[in-house]
């Protein structure tokens, strides 16, 4: 539900038997608003993502008396959604889940497709569950007291959704720059709401993520690495992976020049692309812990034209060549 008013969650839910879990920073900013129900909070931020957390927050769950019957409300960025929804679907076997979802980069990307999950050290979402909520709210004016680095962040992901699979939304990013920074409420709904359709199209083709599903993955792949070892924000982290993908993709001769420039030069408005220092040993030593993981074929997703990518099978050797070679 994109557009729609954050505590309509209210009426979506049971009466008892329901638990809120969120971070502290949202709970100081709208707690007042989450009616009678019991809060379970977490510390903000990507560290939160682990097992210890989900440990602790059963035990919270039980001394409440929450059944198979409960009901988990998450209401926060992507950090709350992956635990609440994680907790969600291993609570007695999986109980009903919902998100509010309050930053950008959990309303493009995060709070849709049904992937829930935490980190084990710095490998991420490697615990997960694919289990879809019963709703997902995205209230486009909660996104007004975002910290600006958190809001670019997600700017990063949408910029990613339109250059993978819809050029009419690189389009709308470009002709509305100072609209986008000014965080204008009807633009964002109509923006998100875009994003949210890519991502559910491919979704919809692919929900285990066999195929088609990896795309979404355009400029992850050094992003993680860029995200583990430099601690930049993820959608920072992305931008500098998409850059990286783009300039291998037109290394391999797959996509022309200036579609990568029109990449860069909207990272660049946006302020995206900031310094960091990986060593290529770094580099290596993440990719080749992803080859573990895929076996010897990585799938690397290049960019072939302003709204489409693809999987490319290519080994981590050869990945590792092209990081190299490429143009910066
Ligand atoms: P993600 O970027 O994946 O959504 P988080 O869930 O960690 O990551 O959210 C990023 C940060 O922004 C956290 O510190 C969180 O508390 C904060 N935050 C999320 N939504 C809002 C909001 N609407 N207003 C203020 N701070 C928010
Ligand atoms: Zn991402």
């Amino acid at each position: 539900m994109i557009g729609e008013k954050w505590t309509s969650f209210r009426k979506l839910i049971p009466e008892k038997n329901v638990v809120i879990v969120t971070d502290e920073n949202i709970l100081r900013i709208y707690g007042k608003d989450f009616g009678d129900y019991p809060v379970l909070t977490i510390k903000p931020g990507e560290k939160s993502k682990n097992l210890d957390v989900i440990n602790d927050l059963t035990g919270r769950l039980l001394s409440l008396g929450i059944d198979r019957g409960g009901y988990i409300i998450g209401i926060g960025g992507g950090v709350v959604c992956d635990i609440s929804g994680f907790l969600a679907s291993v609570y007695m076997r999986g109980i009903r889940f919902g998100f509010v979802s309050t930053s950008l980069l959990s309303q493009v990307d995060a709070s849709s497709g049904g992937k829930n999950g935490v980190n084990y050290g710095t490998v991420k979402n490697i615990i997960g569950t694919f289990n879809q909520p019963q709703f997902v709210i995205c209230d486009q004016e909660m996104l007004k007291t975002l910290p600006e680095d958190e809001y670019l962040s997600g700017l990063a992901e949408m910029i990613k959704g339109g250059f993978i699979g819809d050029a009419g939304l690189v389009e709308a990013i470009e002709n509305n720059i100072q609209p986008i920074l000014d965080r204008e409420t009807s633009l964002l709904t109509d923006l998100i709401t875009r994003s949210v359709k890519i991502k559910a199209s491919i979704v919809n083709n692919d929900e285990r993520e066999k195929g088609i599903r990896k795309i979404l993955n355009f400029g992850h792949t050094f992003g993680h690495a860029i995200e583990a070892r430099t601690g930049l924000n993820h959608g920072f982290a992305v931008a500098a992976g998409m850059k990286i993908a783009a300039g291998i993709s037109v290394k391999m001769g797959l996509l022309p020049t200036e579609v990568r420039d029109r990449l860069l030069k909207l990272l660049m408005l946006f302020n995206l692309l900031v310094d960091y220092h990986i060593s290529f040993d770094d580099v290596k030593s993440y990719i080749l812990k992803d080859k573990k993981k895929a076996g010897n074929l990585m799938n690397f997703i290049i960019l072939e034209d302003t709204g489409k990518a693809a999987v490319n099978e290519i080994t981590a050797e050869r990945l590792l060549e092209y990081y190299i070679k490429h143009d910066w």
